[in-house]
């Protein structure tokens, strides 16, 4: 069985005492030793972070990654730093990096190899827009998105795949679970081809976009439902409500 995965990522959004607060609030909560926890703070805060963690089944994750280990690239973040201040993850392909960035697939694959190669776990961040929806191409969309990684990736061990429908991101708006579990299913038939049977069934595919402490339960008994990728509400304690919420 795949282990139940909640990632938080709060964005470019919170301050030292923010952030601070927001950890405390975990360390002082009671979490199930069963889910997989990752906290993605913006990256003047990773060390904060980690040195404010007190939970052993929560890890810190950075937002995003360069694909260099060093050199002259002004205002970039590489794998081994993000390393060298305690994180062991990074998101790559976040849907507003794709598109207010303007980051490739390319470019995205050529992160998360290196992210992985450096040592990083990834949460590997997919979704296609609401124009690409109601043309019913989202699988197509998705598809291209992890085939651009699986050109040059074999080992998807140390990867979770997000699925993030771009119109259920921060809208209030969240994809119904069966939905989710559709797409999280063609997903997945889609990896079996690409990476073969036995890792496309052991990643986790995580569900992302306006999911909340209320919402997250009904996602329960959605099977390829694996987790959940939290934008707003893993600011708010209602992130421990979604950490609880297959229990
Ligand atoms: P919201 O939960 O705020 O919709 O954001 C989702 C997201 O983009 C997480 O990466």
């Amino acid at each position: 069985a795949r282990q139940f995965f909640v990632g938080g990522n709060f964005k470019m959004n919170g301050t030292k005492d923010s952030v601070t607060k927001i950890i405390d609030n975990l360390n002082s909560a009671e979490l199930p030793t069963s889910v997989e926890v990752v906290i993605a703070p913006p990256a003047p805060y990773l060390a904060l972070a980690v040195a404010e963690n007190k939970q052993p089944t929560i890890a810190v994750s950075s937002q995003n990654v360069f694909d260099k280990a060093s050199g002259a690239y002004t205002g970039e973040i590489s794998p081994a730093q993000v390393l060298d201040l305690g994180a062991k993850w990074t998101l790559t392909g976040h849907s507003e990096r794709r598109t207010i960035i303007k980051e490739s697939d390319e470019f995205i694959a050529d992160k998360t190899k290196f992210a992985l190669e450096s040592g990083l776990s990834v949460i590997l961040c997919i979704g296609e827009t609401l124009e690409e929806r109601k043309a019913g191409i989202t699988l197509d969309v998705c598809a291209r998105q992890l085939d651009a990684v699986s050109k040059i990736v074999s080992d998807w061990s140390n990867i979770v795949v997000a699925y993030e429908p771009v119109w259920a991101i921060g809208t209030g708006l969240a994809a119904t679970p069966q939905d989710a579990q559709d797409t999280h299913k063609g997903i997945r038939d889609h990896l079996v081809k690409t990476i073969g049977a036995e890792q496309a069934a052991a990643v986790r595919i995580l569900y992302g976009g306006s999911v909340n402490g209320k919402n997250a339960p009904e996602f329960k008994d959605k099977a390829d439902v694996d987790g959940f990728l939290v934008g707003g509400a893993s600011l708010k304690p209602e992130f421990v409500d979604i950490i609880k919420s297959r229990l």
